[in-house]
């Protein structure tokens, strides 16, 4: 159990680490004293940075339950640790490569080994992390050229995977795209599945739940339990299938999860509680049933921490992986060096924060289902949180716009936003606003 004191350290640690952090500049000196230059002056700076040491970050919770953020994997997928520990994580989720474009560059061999090697230097294991598959692939469509397109780009994930030594992977079911019948979409899931596992060895594949009833929303399927357990039905390997339970999304669709029995009953009777591989702990902007996808920061929403305090007390949610898709504070490309230190340690304080208070309050409950945390203590977990955000707030807001210092938003640039994208960083609210029902056409 981690101690939320380590916080102030780990940060400490992070400020030591930037101190030593060598930097080598070598300039032309000042005009006056120097040589009449023949050329013109060049000034060239050089920042070595040295390879980060699990002893450089905050002491990770020794917990069965395995919690964390989708991390960014920018500048390399290797990065994604570095992120998750400087956050105290147990668990975290990837992007493979850009999730928004059909095309993207293999990894490279160098990042693979630089991933692996840090993967055992920093105590991960592959059960434990969750890659989130492209937004762009719906396995669902009817439309055949379309979905064998998106058929290549989920194989491509499953296979960087592979390379990676990862076991999991996580994506959204799809949709009917409003061209056929549901029956027929999660027949053409089920089969692509089917394919996929041929063509690969050792990944797992999991549904994710989503927020959108078909009927209502863009046709997106996955919001009822009983469509992902059509799917797992269909599926010929089912070792090598399974859900992950998305909080938002769940409340979102009607699935009063604020209670303990809000879930497990019908999942246990629609799917199966052994297909349980993963959950993404998500609070939600909006209100019961609103089928509207908007991640909010661990009990700051409509879920509220005591809802967190229950899916954590209940034993079938260990030694899986938890993720927080909540919104992140940060975002760096581009940023200088010691600007990205400074968001590494007060804008990543946010995850920092949830990791830590819900390691606190997770494994609570006693054998009679009683669940020890009071009122006070909720409270008081609460407020720390809504300080980090607070904190954090005044570097960034959540959608990433520098704020300045009167407090004002500055839109971000074009051309900014689309480096983002291009480096492939994940923002932490993947499906904040309506993006997810949209997604997957
Ligand atoms: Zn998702
Ligand atoms: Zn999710």
């Amino acid at each position: 159990m981690s101690s939320l004191s380590s916080l102030s350290s780990s940060d400490s640690d992070e400020e030591d680490q930037s101190r030593s952090t060598k930097r080598r500049r070598t300039q032309e000196t000042d005009e006056e004293n120097a040589p009449k230059p023949t050329k013109k002056t060049r000034r060239t700076r050089t920042v070595e940075v040295h390879e980060r040491k699990p002893e450089d970050f905050v002491v990770r919770a020794s917990n069965t339950w395995k919690i964390g953020p989708h991390v960014s994997a920018a500048g390399g997928i290797e990065n994604a640790i570095i992120n998750a520990a400087s956050v105290g994580a147990n668990a975290f989720a990837i992007f493979l490569k850009s999730q928004r474009k059909w095309d993207s560059n293999a990894l490279k061999d160098e990042s693979i080994a630089k991933f692996k090697e840090r993967m055992k230097t920093f105590g991960y294991s592959s059960t434990h992390i969750l890659p989130h598959g492209s937004y762009l692939v719906n396995l669902g469509n009817p439309d055949r050229e379309k979905r064998d397109k998106s058929y290549e780009c989920f194989v491509d994930d499953l296979k960087r995977c592979e390379q990676l030594g990862l076991s999991l992977y996580n994506f959204h079911p799809g949709s009917t795209v409003g061209a056929g019948t549901l029956e027929k979409s999660l027949s053409l899931i089920a089969d692509c599945i089917n394919r996929a596992h041929e063509v690969t060895k050792n990944v797992t594949i999991v549904l994710e739940n989503m927020a959108c009833f078909p009927a209502g929303s863009g046709n997106v399927i996955g919001s009822r339990f009983s469509e992902l357990g059509e799917i797992i039905r269909q599926v010929d390997d089912k070792r090598r299938v399974g859900v992950c339970l998305d909080t938002c999304h769940m409340y979102a669709a009607g699935y009063d999860i604020t209670s303990r029995q809000g879930w497990q009953f019908e999942f246990d009777r629609e799917i199966g509680i052994g297909y349980l591989r993963g959950m993404h702990l998500n609070d939600s902007k909006a209100a019961l049933g609103s089928k509207k996808d908007r991640h909010e920061t661990i009990g700051l929403g409509h879920l509220g921490l005591r809802t967190f305090v229950h899916i954590l007390a209940d034993p079938r949610t260990r030694d899986i992986p938890l993720i927080l898709e909540t919104p992140a504070y940060d975002v760096q490309t581009g940023s200088s060096a010691a600007a990205r230190q400074r968001f590494a340690t007060e804008g990543m304080g946010v995850w920092r924060t949830e990791v830590a208070v819900l390691n606190s309050l997770s494994g609570r409950g006693k054998d009679d289902g009683f669940v020890d945390v009071s009122e006070e203590e909720l409270e008081e977990r609460r407020k720390e949180i809504e300080e980090a955000v607070r904190t954090a707030s005044k570097l960034r807001d959540a959608k990433g716009k520098k704020v300045d210092e009167g407090g004002k938003a500055k839109p971000k640039s074009k051309r900014k936003r689309a480096v983002e994208e291009d480096d492939n960083i994940h923002n932490g609210d993947e499906e904040d606003g309506d993006s997810c029902c949209e997604s997957g056409h």
